[in-house]
């Protein structure tokens, strides 16, 4: 565990068991021993064949955790009735999840139904989101807020104010000036009286990668002077009233509560000021932000990691809001937080496996040997190489024979570019310079173990902004891994690998693969329920992983598959560029009529072949699991 520093990151969901596999707490830290859950168990169960009890589910997995969701809901509440109780602020917490992080449905229904009891509510940014969030709060509580955040249309407000007619608690936070003249007009045109909030751009910058958006040259929300005029022009249309939100975000992984207090602080004078102009001001809203550890060092100076945990951010922003309307003489307001990333990244471990591996360069006995055999054919030039490097050897000169053997290699390679080396003595040259380095130390081999999986699907921030996730094996951890290794995907792209890991390191420690006949190496990616679903893409067209979703339960396994969604066919992500999978199914059954396949039952195999691809996971039938896909068709 202290090599994977899972009790940094991993705390208080996830540790090792006595059986070498993680488990998940989903309780937190509330969890008994006995009601761990062991992921090869879930592994286990998913992937058997239906015949054996099983789901017969294809990997890659993405086993979601609802009691974990539920757990980090209650304990960002907790987090704010705590601070909010001792340090005797006059008002409450109320917190929406913005949608963007995670859209599935099931994550949002549990959300809505986990929250409901101290009025949790959704963030919307955009006119699907938007539909979605007024759909599930339905079944919400009917205090909760509908944010609609993001640039804005006549179609959204519009339909934005349909949901206020609905009698959900709809806030229209305008992110641009012009927004307003809309919101005003329809809702006139609508009859219904809106609630408007204002995001605010404020000065305090965040530095890292998540802040680039914030400061006084963001990207988003009101300077000063659009704030006074739209206050101006709210006042000219008797609406002032309405004006009851004040909203920011200054980015994600906001990295020190320093930061926090310094944004917070900023914008409760705002808060302030629109009082003292009239507004009806009564929530202050700040945004998402609330970072993640994910490589469990407690650092501030790192986009991967922040210095605080849920109870330092509830106590920074109270204490801040607090501190400056006592100044002013202003009603506390009601605190609401965006908080995403914080809510949904625990809850969601995507588990792949490790198919095989390419084994750094280690000269075996039986390479060498016929390695040496071939030496013997060197060309004249290629041999007074060899001759110093062995000359060096000899005399026992490391640097020497290091730099002999890169010299040596090089001229072969050249030698082989114009024809006069054959390829037998170009391999036996590989295979000595390797045993020099080896030997001598100089290289750390670094195996690649290819993964059944498509990382621009599946972690796609790790591609596109070098976002780190603790990747870790799910078991075996009780045996000393004595491979280090990048990992490396389905795709035919150069760029899906991952080669850099939590703790600045370039490699993984892995276990050896155990070979034909042989258990699955199964790894986990931990911390990655927001953004990278919706993110993913259908690149080489891998379309997403099959999904799970695990509860606790009292049965003999200790947990209930309570949904199980197979990932999408090749025919699914065929249809998502436009292909039709039924014409293209029956043109290829005319092909092979006209390629001569007359018999019937020759063109009854070949169409059953067909649709059995059609209906399959892209992802490889690996021998682990290819006995569940021969049992489910
Ligand atoms: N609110 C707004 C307006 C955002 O843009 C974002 C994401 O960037 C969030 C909330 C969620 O932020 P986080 O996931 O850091 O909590």
């Amino acid at each position: 565990a202290s090599l994977y520093k899972i009790d940094g990151w991993g705390a208080p969901y996830f540790s090792v068991n006595s059986s070498g596999n993680i488990s998940v707490r989903p309780y937190g830290s509330e969890t008994l021993p006995h009601q761990e859950i062991d992921l090869m168990k879930i592994v286990k169960k998913v992937s058997q064949p239906k015949s054996n009890g099983g789901l017969g589910l294809q990997l890659p997995l993405i086993v979601r955790l609802p009691d974990v969701l539920k757990n980090r809901l209650e304990s960002l509440q907790s987090a704010f009735d705590f601070a909010i109780r001792s340090q005797g602020y006059e008002s409450h917490y109320q917190g929406v999840y913005p949608v963007k992080c995670n859209q599935d449905r099931f994550v949002i229904e549990d959300i809505v139904e986990f929250g409901s009891s101290f009025r949790f509510g959704l963030e919307a940014g955009s006119k699907p989101e938007l539909l979605l969030t007024m759909s599930c709060l339905c079944k919400g509580s009917p205090e909760a807020f509908l944010v609609c955040n993001g640039f804005k249309d006549a179609e959204y407000i519009s339909l934005a104010l349909v949901a206020r007619k609905l009698a959900l608690n709809t806030v229209i936070v305008l992110e641009q000036e012009e927004e307003l003249d809309l919101v005003i007009d329809i809702s006139r045109k609508l009859g219904v009286l809106p609630v408007i909030g204002l995001r605010a751009k404020l000065r305090t910058k965040h530095s890292g990668h998540f802040g680039s958006t914030s400061g006084e040259k963001g990207k988003f929300g009101l300077t000063t002077m659009q704030i006074l005029r739209v206050v101006r022009k709210l006042e000219q249309a008797n609406m002032l009233h309405c004006l009851q939100l004040l909203h920011f975000h200054i980015g994600s992984q906001i990295p020190s509560t320093a930061l926090l207090a310094d944004g917070v602080g900023e914008a409760a004078q705002i808060y302030c000021e629109l009082v003292r102009l009239g507004a009806g001001m009564k929530v202050i809203d700040i945004g998402g932000g609330l970072g993640i550890d994910y490589d469990g060092s407690r650092s501030t100076d790192s986009d991967i990691s922040v210095g605080y945990g849920l109870e330092e951010y509830a106590a920074a922003v109270v204490q801040a809001v607090r501190y400056v309307c006592d100044r002013k003489f202003v009603k506390h307001p009601v605190i609401c937080s965006e908080s995403g990333r914080a809510i949904v990244s625990h809850h969601s471990i995507l588990i792949f496996e490790a198919v095989s591996a390419t084994v750094a360069n280690t000269p075996t006995m039986s390479s060498l040997g016929l390695g040496l055999q071939y030496l013997e054919k060197l060309t004249d030039e290629a041999c007074v190489g060899y001759q110093n490097l062995k000359e060096a050897a000899v005399r026992g000169e490391l640097e020497t024979c290091l730099l002999y053997a890169d010299q040596f290699k090089e001229r072969c390679v050249d030698q082989f570019k114009e024809g006069s080396l054959g390829i037998e003595q170009l391999a036996a040259v590989d295979v000595l310079c390797d045993l020099v380095s080896k030997t001598i130390g100089a290289s750390d081999p670094v195996s690649t173990y290819h993964m059944n999986l498509s990382l621009f699907t599946s972690i796609p921030d790790f591609w596109a902004i070098g976002q780190l996730f603790p990747i870790v094996p799910i078991h075996r951890l009780d045996q000393r891994p004595g491979v280090k290794g990048i990992l490396s995907d389905l795709t035919c792209d150069s760029d899906g690998k991952i080669d850099k890991f939590i703790g600045g390191e370039s490699s993984l420690a892995l276990h050896e693969l155990e070979g034909q006949g042989g258990d699955g190496y199964y790894l986990g990616m931990f911390l990655g329920g927001a953004y990278q679903e919706a993110l993913g893409g259908l690149h080489n067209l891998f379309g997403g992983p099959s999904v799970v979703r695990v509860s606790k339960s009292d049965g003999p396994h200790s947990f209930a598959v309570t949904r199980a969604v197979p990932g999408p066919s090749c025919g699914d992500v065929l249809r998502a560029m436009q292909h039709e999978p039924e014409l293209m199914f029956e043109a290829l059954k005319v092909r092979a009529e006209e390629c001569g396949q007359e018999d019937e039952l020759a063109r009854a195999a070949l169409s059953s072949s067909l649709i059995r691809s059609f209906h399959s996971m892209p992802y490889l039938v690996t021998n682990s699991s290819c006995a569940n896909a021969i049992a489910n068709n």
